[in-house]
């Protein structure tokens, strides 16, 4: 690759290289974007992805496009934006300089902001077979899943073959499995029987799979406890202190003997740090995370900062790390950028303190549960709150609106024509064709 500088103009402004687009980046963007610095703002996509509502995608409940927004609309009216959609490859902190699939740049301050992945523990093979939920794209690739298997269940005679398609397993009992669990079983219940006429919906199961002794960990007992009820309601089959040892495309093996047949596996069970070439090995640590200062600095390197679930910084009320949150992220973002602003007046930076502003998750429609610092609820207001807190979290008024229009929408009408199964032509006729 050519050691082009990707075709930043120079600047007497002192160059940030952000890289990643996501609760961190662009929060830190956008600070920064206001200050006297050449920004240049990184991604391998031209959007941002509102991640925590990748699952409604996947369940045919939003349209994709209501949850990203494209970054260069956000910075339209800053002239001192650079935008570039690439993959950061390797930094090289000796020289200052970062590697790209474009070519390479310059730095000054270089802030990661890169993410995380989903973590298969080393397991290739369910890694190959199983599905996630770290894109959109992810989550469009298990809706055309989910709605494919439902038509070929349909023209299929024989039940175990059948049992294989309409049967799903959630693997990990955290939010997302849990959010997952609910909006299947919604599906089970108000969809399935409307769309798909001729299946027996009461064939239809739904396999909560947790490695733990409860649900929602991080939360409190009463969150946990209650998800659970509120899942055992919606008829969803819930395994504790369970591990999923192998999946071979037609079968979950659960340590212990223990076989499940489906054909599905929705994976979310943990999380990696993303990985960029070049740091000092130290500065990796557990998870895949970055080993950072409270000013968010990198172990063992000059001007490199890392913010948000790459991060890895410890905190006297966070021993081991802060959760993997957008919070967390959105907050370091912002410290930083403070920072930024204090280094300029020659002050000394102010150390991160994560503000803990609680958490929750949705177990179908009517159901929540929500822990903030000082009291926790579940149920009916707990699920408002989770639908007005997510729905002003996303960037972008015209999402919010249509986000809003389409729970509404689903609200009256249990219904949402999004169930589309949508292929390149090439692998619709490689599908249909018989083997
Ligand atoms: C399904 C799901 C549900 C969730 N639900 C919740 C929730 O309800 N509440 C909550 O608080 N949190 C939730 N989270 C977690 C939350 O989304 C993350 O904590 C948050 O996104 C972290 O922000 P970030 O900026 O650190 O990274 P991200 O938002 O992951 O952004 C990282 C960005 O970096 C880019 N990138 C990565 N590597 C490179 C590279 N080498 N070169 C260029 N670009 C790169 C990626 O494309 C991405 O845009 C959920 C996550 C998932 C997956």
């Amino acid at each position: 690759m050519s050691a082009a500088n990707i075709n930043i103009p120079d600047s007497t402004q002192p160059r940030v290289v952000i890289v990643g687009g996501g609760f961190g980046g662009l929060t830190l963007a956008d600070k920064m974007s206001k200050m006297n610095f050449q920004v240049i703002l990184i991604d391998k996509n031209n959007f941002h992805q509102f991640q925590p509502l990748f699952y409604q995608v996947a369940m045919a409940g939003l349209e994709p496009s209501s949850i990203l927004f494209p970054l260069r609309k956000l910075f339209q009216k800053r002239k001192n934006v650079f935008i570039r959609v690439t993959t950061v490859t390797k930094v090289d902190t000796r020289h200052k300089r970062i590697h790209t699939l474009l070519g390479e740049l310059h730095y000054d301050h270089l802030v990661l902001a890169i993410g995380a992945d989903t973590n298969f523990f080393g397991n290739e093979k369910i890694a190959r077979k199983a599905f996630s939920m770290k894109s959109v794209g992810e989550a469009l690739t298990l809706r055309n899943k989910i709605f494919y298997d439902y038509e070929r269940a349909i023209t299929t005679m024989d039940y175990k073959e059948r049992q294989g398609l309409i049967d799903i397993v959630i693997v990990g009992g955290g939010p997302t499995g849990v959010e997952v669990a609910g909006a299947l079983a919604e599906m089970k219940k108000y969809i399935i029987p409307k769309d798909y006429t001729e299946l027996d919906t009461n064939e239809i199961d739904i396999y909560l799979i947790q490695g733990g002794d409860c649900l929602l960990k991080g939360m409190s007992v009463e969150a946990s406890q209650k998800a659970e009820e509120f899942l055992k309601e919606l008829g969803v089959i819930i395994k504790l202190n369970s591990r999923v040892e192998d999946f071979d495309g037609k079968h979950v093996h659960i340590k212990g003997g223990e076989k499940i047949q489906a054909n599905k596996v929705i994976w979310a069970a943990g999380i990696k740090g993303n990985t960029v070439a070049g740091l000092p090995e130290e500065s990796i640590v557990w998870g895949g995370r970055i080993k950072v200062d409270r000013e968010n600095r990198v172990a063992g390197v000059e001007n490199v900062y890392a913010i948000g679930d790459i991060a890895y910084m410890e905190e006297p009320d966070y021993p081991k790390g802060h959760p993997q949150v957008a919070q967390v992220a959105i907050q370091q973002g912002k410290n930083l950028a403070y920072n930024f602003k204090l280094q300029a007046k020659e002050k000394p930076f102010k150390p991160f303190k994560y503000k803990d502003l609680g958490s929750m998750a949705t177990i179908g429609r009517n159901r929540a549960v929500v822990d903030l610092p000082k009291f926790k609820f579940q149920g009916f207001f707990a699920w408002i709150v989770w639908l007005f807190v997510h729905l002003f979290s996303l960037i972008g008024m015209k999402n919010r609106v249509f986000v809003f229009i389409n729970w509404v929408w689903n609200y009256f009408t249990y219904d949402q024509s999004l169930r589309l199964i949508i292929r390149p032509k090439n692998r619709i006729e490689k599908e249909e064709t018989p083997s």
